[in-house]
């Protein structure tokens, strides 16, 4: 830029140094040329002036001191010339420009070449009244003429100086653009030295102190400012995010979780400390495929499976003797994929534990009860003693409650052992006959609370008759005993092409928004002592929503609080 800048100005300003040059030269000789034309005509005139009949043309002439006078007859004879002795030599000058210009009656120089004395010269010829009264027709023409070298002389004589002038304009200007060029050059390297330290500042400080630039060029000055303030925006802002990135850094490496980010080319972005060690690499994963991280077929696929169409995915997996839960999922408005791996090795295995102690204990518990439940049932035949009766029946209530409940935990553990309904005898169960199987069962009370009981439709699924008898059970059971006396139960069975449902509809005491989220939790009552008085155990729904778990059915909950619930089972039906 220097060069060029240099180069430019120089040439521009020596141009016009040259053109201001050749203009004064210009301008010199037609000022010049025009003050000889002038000189040339006022000679002429002088001489017109001087003339007289009688003048002596020979000593005329030669009175004219660096100007050739010549007297011209109106024939175009030369009559007298002080340049040329020998008349003899000239031809007729009627045809010369001057001479005709004067005939005419405008009188006009021109400068032209003389073939006599073999010079350029500037000619001016008045025509001029003879007469001695001034009348007739008796005219000469009287010329006057001066070399135009006369002029180039004195413009020759003044060019070693024009010139010298201009070598001292050019070597002053040439200094003078040098020295302004080095000093914006100067400005600038400052700006662009200080500009590097801003982008190559990699730890956030930013040291450079404009100011050292100087002053003297307002619009650098300005550039410089700006800059200045831009650099302190910058820094700030680059210390800001700094800060969030060593924050962030800390938070992401500090999470239990394995957690990894791909791009859309399955490219690891970012990778924890936690991901790392899960799979055993070590950070220069950085921008790898996925596959150098993980060598596992079904985690890269289905990771894979979700960057291609953008999906969101949640799976369990073993992976190196644990179990992870793994969560894929597609960040919005961005070509990223995270994928988080929460290690649920030790909450499966103590709920695994909690069940089988579930199951353990309901089982050792159930064969006492029964004992107890058969010691009772044998003491109340053989028993004649009428007081003690009522401990009797008291010790029999307590039994078949707690059997009952036994029998619920362990159908529980059951369905929570069940994780598929591959090893479920499924066979087609008519819905109809099992509404009418429980409607049987729950007579009693049904007929207790008279409760008007209604049923409709019928759908035939495929599953496990007892499954299907403990969902409807457990939803009719429900629908009578939060119900009032006299309240109604209707069932609904409707089936359209391969889908169908079940709806447990009544106008009971209705469920509290804030209890709909919780009643599927096993052991959750809403009144604990209107369920125990009613026989419940607190797992009716967990058991129904085990049992639509396993065959991937969908439950729904309508209630309000004093008008009554709706819970509809959605199912595929043949
Ligand atoms: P329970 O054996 O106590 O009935 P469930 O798991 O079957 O236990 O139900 C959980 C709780 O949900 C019940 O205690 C009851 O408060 C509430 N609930 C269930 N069904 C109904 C219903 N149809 N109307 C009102 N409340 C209900």
């Amino acid at each position: 830029m220097k060069k060029r800048l240099f180069l430019y100005t120089t040439l521009i300003i020596f141009a016009g140094l040259l053109s201001f040059f050749t203009a004064s030269i210009y301008v010199t000789y037609t000022n010049n040329l025009s003050l000889a034309k002038d000189t040339v005509m006022e000679t002429a005139k002088i001489y017109s002036d001087l003339y007289t009949p009688d003048t002596n043309l020979a000593s005329f002439v030669k009175a004219g001191d660096n100007t050739r006078i010549t007297v011209v007859a109106l024939d175009g004879t030369v009559l007298a010339d002080s340049g040329v002795p020998d008349l003899s030599t000239l031809e007729n000058h009627l045809n010369r420009p001057e001479i005709q210009a004067a005939a005419n009656g405008s009188p006009a120089a021109y400068v032209r070449h003389s073939a006599t004395l073999g010079v350029d010269l500037i000619y001016y010829a008045l025509k001029v009244n003879i007469a001695a009264d001034g009348g007739g027709n008796n005219y000469i023409f009287i010329r006057a003429a001066i070399p135009v070298a006369k002029i180039d002389s004195y413009l020759f004589r003044s060019l070693p100086l024009l010139i010298f002038l201009l070598l001292i304009l050019a070597l002053l200007c040439f200094l003078f653009i040098r020295g302004t060029v080095n000093r914006i050059i100067a400005k600038f390297n400052s700006v662009e030295q200080n500009l590097r330290l801003l982008s190559d500042n990699s730890n956030g400080e930013y040291k450079s102190d404009l100011n050292h630039i100087g002053k003297g060029y307002e619009e650098i000055d300005k550039i410089t400012r700006e800059i200045g303030d831009v650099a302190l925006v910058l820094q700030k802002n680059f210390n800001d995010l700094h800060n969030e990135k060593n924050k962030l850094d800390y938070i992401i490496n500090n999470i239990g979780d394995g957690l990894f980010v791909l791009d859309e080319n399955k490219s690891v972005v970012l990778i924890n400390t936690a991901a790392l060690d899960i799979f055993g690499v070590t950070p220069d994963i950085i921008s790898k495929n996925l596959n150098y991280l993980c060598y596992d077929k079904t985690l890269s696929e289905a990771v894979e499976d979700c960057v291609s169409s953008a999906k969101s995915a949640l799976f369990e997996l073993t992976l190196n003797g644990n179990i992870y839960l793994i969560t894929v999922k597609r960040l919005p408005d961005t070509v990223l994929t995270t994928i988080v791996l929460s290690n649920v090795t030790e909450n499966r295995e103590n709920a695994k534990r909690r069940e089988e102690f579930f199951a353990n204990a309901s089982h050792e518990l159930k064969t006492p009860l029964t004992a107890i439940k058969g010691f009772t049932e044998l003491t109340a035949l053989n028993n004649k003693d009428e007081s003690i009766n009522k401990y009797i029946d008291s010790i029999t209530r307590e039994t078949d409650r707690m059997l009952s409940l036994i029998g619920d935990m362990l159908k529980l553990s059951e369905l929570e052992n069940s994780t598929n309904t591959k090893n479920i005898n499924s066979v087609s169960v008519s819905l109809a006959k099992v509404v009418d199987e429980v409607r049987e069962t729950e007579s009693t009370a049904i007929n207790e609370k008279s409760i008007i009981f209604k049923t409709s439709g019928d759908c035939t699924v495929q599953a496990d008759p007892g499954h299907v008898y403990e969902l409807v059970k457990n939803l009719v059971e429900n629908a009578v005993r939060y119900n009032n006396q006299g309240g109604s139960v209707t069932i609904t069975i409707k089936s359209h092409n391969n889908s169908g449902s079940l709806t447990v509809s009544d106008n009971g005491i209705g469920i509290s928004p804030e209890e709909q989220t919780r009643i599927f939790e096993r052991f959750y009552r809403v009144e604990k002592s209107r369920s125990q008085r009613n026989g419940g155990t607190g797992l009716g729904l967990s058991i129904v929503k085990h049992i639509c778990a396993l065959y991937d059915w969908k439950l729904s909950l309508k209630s309000k609080l004093g008008v009554g619930t709706e819970i509809t089972v959605f199912f595929n039906c043949l």
